[in-house]
């Protein structure tokens, strides 16, 4: 074999393409392989923070900055307690993922970790990676670049994006519960809009508060921090505070179907792969089971992509951003329909795509079907004409 030829390449040292290194780390079945990945930044800085809920201990209980079993959801008009158990609310910082798993990549021979800014991947008998400084084979590829067919946007997917800045405060004084995190809170608004605040508070004094909107468009950088500001002071009465870290970004929420790009054994994984909840942004936990599905694919012999999309599912997250995209201001009352009319485990477990029918029609039950009719209408007319 060519120094430069592998069994699996990985492009992209992310969220997926770690998840799927780790996963494959565990199994002695790829101790004789060959793993390459290809990263094009270096991984050393705190980029995001991941939240996401699982049920009691998990995978990541070592690296887990805080969790709680405890949160609130507000509309202007309720405040809904939300008890998780036996759910938890976690909070991971992107780099201390990035560090534990660039320790565990190095402490084992089969993976070799490039920095190489890939640029295009030529699918034949094995697949060839060019990047900028060489050229690469591979039997497998996974690959986490968003395919340039989702940046064209002459089809009829809906593209909406979740966008947001968050701070993280400190305060002179006690100002937060530790111990409850709030999910949701609509009561401070983008005119219009499907717009938010989360706070996920660290201890007594230091909470990250973030401003989130699911819309179509960004804001000037200025009104995320007018936004901000108006909540730290309004909603949390809080006067005198630091910024200490502050995070901004934008996630795709689309039912573009990116899997499709997924062509033979080169295979496209993360954002890329469509693994991103397209109605909630959330993707840390998919990347996670999707990295667990492909090594048993692997292993299996099956093809490597095999059940890692839900039809279903992917059908009800269209319909329900279907009504955000054309109603976006409709966005703070269908989440005050969810989080007061169904207990939160099972909205947890729906947006993991865990329901089954008839579970599903009880949660669809509870909003005003005549949205979710025009939806299903407007998905099949786009359906039949393309
Ligand atoms: C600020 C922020 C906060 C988020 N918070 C949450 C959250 O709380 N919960 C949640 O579930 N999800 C969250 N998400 C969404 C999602 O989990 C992340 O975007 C996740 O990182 C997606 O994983 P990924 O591997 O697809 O992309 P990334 O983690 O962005 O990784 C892609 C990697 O590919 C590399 N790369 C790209 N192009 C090339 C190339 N040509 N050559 C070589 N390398 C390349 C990049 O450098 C990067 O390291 C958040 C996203 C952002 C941006």
């Amino acid at each position: 074999m060519s120094s430069t030829h592998f069994d699996i390449a990985i492009i992209g040292a992310g969220a997926a393409g770690l998840h799927l290194a780790l996963a494959i780390k565990k199994e002695s079945f790829f101790t004789n392989k060959r793993i390459l990945i290809l990263e094009k930044s270096a991984k050393d800085q705190n980029d995001r923070t991941w939240c996401f809920w699982e049920k009691e201990d998990g995978l990541w209980e070592d690296i887990v900055t805080k969790q709680w079993s405890r949160g609130h959801f507000f509309t202007a008009n309720k405040s809904i307690p939300l008890a998780l158990a036996p759910y938890r609310y976690k909070m991971i910082k992107a780099i201390d993922f990035y560090r534990f798993a660039k320790d565990e990549i190095a402490s084992s021979p089969i993976f070799t970790w490039v920095s190489d800014d890939v640029l295009s991947v030529e699918t034949a008998a094995a697949i060839s990676i060019k990047g900028a400084t060489s050229t690469y084979t591979a039997d497998y590829v996974f690959d986490s670049r968003i395919p340039e067919k989702f940046h064209a946007t002459n089809d009829h997917y809906t593209r909406l994006l979740q966008h947001f800045k968050g701070w993280i405060i400190r305060t002179e004084e006690d100002s937060f519960d530790p111990e409850q995190f709030t999910m949701m809170d609509f009561r401070l608004l983008q005119p219009e809009t499907c717009s938010f605040t989360y706070v996920l508070p660290l201890n007594k004094r230091e909470a990250l508060v973030e401003f989130t909107l699911f819309s179509g468009n960004l804001l000037q950088e200025d009104t995320y921090d007018t936004m901000l500001k108006t909540y730290v002071r309004d909603i949390l009465k809080i006067a005198d505070y630091t910024i200490i870290e502050q995070e901004k970004g934008v996630i795709p929420m689309s039912d573009f179907p990116f899997e499709k790009y997924s062509i033979g054994k080169h295979i496209r994984i993360g954002t890329g792969g469509g693994w991103v909840k397209p109605t909630t942004g959330y993707s840390f936990k998919n990347c996670e089971r999707n990295a667990r599905k492909i090594v048993e694919n692997l292993m299996l012999g099956r093809n490597a992509n095999d059940g890692l999309i839900s039809k279903k599912f992917r059908l009800y997250d269209s319909l329900f951003l279907d009504i955000l995209n054309r109603k976006n201001y409709m966005g703070p009352a269908l989440f005050e329909t969810m989080y007061s009319k169904i207990p939160v485990q099972k909205i947890f477990a729906f947006l993991d795509d865990e329901t089954n029918f008839k579970e599903d029609l009880g949660i669809m039950s509870k909003f005003r079907s005549k949205h979710f009719m025009q939806a299903f209408i407007n998905y099949i007319t786009r359906s039949w004409n393309t």
